[in-house]
């Protein structure tokens, strides 16, 4: 998609003319809440409210769950054949791709990231995930195993039901689709409870797969706060399946209630501290720094796997941070998330602005140096905006080393070497992702075999494509999204015997 010819006129001429779908989405439609509360929906650029969202809870759920299990027992969605569900997905992909404009404003309205970042990154990864669940549909197979003549023994692999999709703020679109794709591709029919920060664009998307064909009552959503509707839906004893990406804290909750409720089972994608490491020997200093300062600031450093430890070996250490300042301040422009020239949008909210602010005073009192940034430049003080922050001379003990912080805050921490930076970057709850940077084949291989993380990168960061796996080791939570195991989470294996004696 090219995107160079975008100005910041078009994007504000078209957001006046934007419509919000405010309501629940339910059996192909929009329902408001039965109390008719509503909770407010703010742009964080500017502080003001952009529209009152539908506030679901028991009754919205119920409901919603109800539908979803008519659709799928009904087969018109979980036993329609599999390439003319495939062409629905496709075109489902499709409708994404040519609504692309308008499902990036209303998540850029509502979240604060730049609205190009939505073009050039969460537009295409939605679509690409959505097209490539939809080309597996007639690649899922199940087995025979090798028995006795007196015998036949297959495996049929299943949709499991209904399953409730609870995404994050921070791609809003994206986590959907993630999840959308090989839940729908698989026969499942959807609950959808999109984050009460960012709401907006869910409705789009429902509406968009009706039109691609999909059947009403499958793809549902009802919005609401996480302890309302999300967790009605996580304890609904008619739920197959949570599918979640968001906190740590939340996904223990999710486990909880499964086993509160009807043991259903649930996947969770959860928090990072991903160490970034790089080694004396690697002889391209400037890229390691460029793709270190990207994988920390980049879509405000709220990122599951925001590099925020940078492990750099102590020779190498005062150039790395000198390059990272200048490199920072090249390529990370605070601005409206609505003029393409912006590279840093506000946070989410401005309770979130607080608490990663609380952040930069914890990492002051701890006694890390803080070299650049840690503040809200005055000409954005209307928005939560909190500018690119580097704490150096960090020891991995230190809270701003240990807690996810989910803001534009690096640190970096100097190691002895590859031993040293293995046991520190290990040194943590989580385990989303890791990436090196080193010539030498020996310590990298090392790296990949010893390091508790899901996803690893060597001499890059943030690499992948749909068949690369994207899921964490610990409290990073047991989900794998986007690759060909996601399908294995949607469905479940019956062993079928038939005595032939
Ligand atoms: P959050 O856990 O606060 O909320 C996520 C979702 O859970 C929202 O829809 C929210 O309404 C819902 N929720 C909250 N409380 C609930 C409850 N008691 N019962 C049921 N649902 C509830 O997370 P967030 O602040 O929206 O997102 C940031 C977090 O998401 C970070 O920790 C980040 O690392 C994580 N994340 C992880 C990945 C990954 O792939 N591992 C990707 C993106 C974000």
């Amino acid at each position: 998609m090219d995107t160079s010819s975008y100005t910041r006129d078009f994007w504000h001429a078209r957001a006046k003319s934007l419509k919000f779908r405010v309501n629940h989405f339910i059996d192909g439609a929009y329902v408001p809440s039965a109390d008719c509360r509503s909770f407010a929906t703010v742009n964080p650029a500017t502080g003001q409210p952009l529209a009152q969202i539908a506030r679901g809870g028991m009754p919205e759920i119920d409901h919603a769950v109800a539908v979803a299990r008519k659709a799928f027992k009904s087969g018109v969605w979980s036993r329609m054949e599999p390439r003319a569900r495939m062409a629905v997905l496709e075109r489902f992909s499709a409708l994404v791709e040519a609504n692309a404009e308008e499902l990036a404003l209303l998540d850029s309205l509502d979240m604060g990231k730049p609205v190009m970042d939505m073009m050039n990154i969460d537009i295409p990864g939605s679509v690409t995930s959505l097209k490539f669940f939809a080309e597996t549909i007639d690649k899922i197979e199940g087995a025979v195993t090798s028995t006795a003549v007196t015998a036949l023994h297959y495996i049929l692999r299943q949709p499991l039901g209904v399953v409730g999709i609870i995404v994050p703020w921070n791609y809003p679109l994206m986590m959907a689709a993630w999840k959308l794709g090989p839940a729908l591709a698989t026969g499942n029919s959807v609950v959808l409870k999109p984050a009460e920060q960012s709401p907006l664009s869910a409705g789009l998307l429902a509406e968009l797969f009706i039109e691609a064909g999909g059947p009403a009552g499958v793809l549902n959503v009802v919005h609401g706060l996480g302890e309302e509707a999300g967790k009605a839906l996580a304890l609904h004893h008619d739920v197959d399946k949570i599918a979640f990406t968001g906190s740590t804290e939340v996904g223990k909750l999710l486990m909880i209630y499964a086993g509160q409720s009807n043991m259903k089972r649930v996947t969770t994608e959860c928090g990072g501290k991903t160490p970034q490491i790089v080694l004396a020997d690697y002889d391209d200093l400037d890229t390691a720094v460029t793709y270190a300062v990207n994988g920390i600031y980049g879509n405000q450093g709220e990122v599951c796997n925001a590099g925020s430890r940078i492990l750099v070996e102590k020779t190498i250490h005062d150039d790395f941070i000198e390059r990272f300042t200048m490199r920072t301040a090249q390529n990370f422009v605070l601005g409206d998330p609505l003029d393409p020239s912006t590279t840093i949008g506000p946070l989410v909210t401005a309770s979130h602005q607080k608490r990663v602010l609380n952040y930069i005073d914890i990492g002051r009192k701890e006694g890390a140096a803080l070299r650049f940034g840690g503040g809200v430049p005055n000409s954005f003080s209307a928005g939560a905006y909190v500018e690119p922050t580097l704490f150096t001379g960090v020891d991995n003990s230190m809270q701003i080393a240990r807690e996810e912080i989910f803001g534009p805050v690096a640190t970096i921490i100097p190691v002895d070497g590859i031993d040293d930076a293995i046991e520190i970057a290990n040194d943590t709850v989580y385990g989303l992702a890791a990436s090196i940077w080193t010539r030498d084949v020996a310590k990298a291989h090392r790296f990949a075999r010893d390091i508790e993380a899901g996803v690893v990168w060597v001499n890059c960061f943030d690499h992948g494509d749909m068949t690369s796996i994207w899921g964490g080791f610990k409290q990073t939570g047991n989900g794998r999204d986007k690759c060909l195991e996601a399908l294995t989470q949607y469905t479940q294996t019956k062993s079928v015997w038939i005595n032939l004696g």
